[in-house]
């Protein structure tokens, strides 16, 4: 898979969650960062919008209080007492499916993160 294809798609993915305009832990307005609650690395969630959080970089990776880098357990507990044991349950699923992408479905990353709203 082309490099610059998987920049694209980060990016789109990225600003999608970032247009949700506030750190969902502690409401600051900026700067903001796109969090992927199951690591980047699990291509299957990768450009999920569902694994997601907008965060400020304090509540992303600074904070040795309260941040989803530094305290991961207290984040997870945290993400799940906001969004829900549902989303958890859905969003777990799909990262454990081996997912092969083709060509057509980065496209359709593409779009779906274009037309789809940020709903948290
Ligand atoms: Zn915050």
């Amino acid at each position: 898979m082309k490099r610059s294809l998987i920049k694209k798609l980060d990016k789109s993915w990225a600003d999608k969650i970032k247009e949700y305009g506030m750190c969902e832990k502690c409401h600051k307005t900026k700067p903001l960062n796109a969090h992927h609650f199951y690591s980047r690395s699990i291509r299957a969630v990768r450009w999920n919008i569902d694994n997601g959080f907008c965060l400020c970089v304090g509540c992303h990776v600074f904070s040795s209080k309260f941040s989803a880098h530094k305290t991961p357990a207290e984040f997870v507990e945290w993400a799940i007492e906001k969004r829900g044991i549902q989303w958890y349950e859905a969003v777990k699923e799909k990262k454990n499916k081996v997912v092969k992408f083709i060509d057509k479905d980065y496209d359709e990353i593409i779009l779906t993160l274009k037309q789809k709203s940020f709903k948290f």
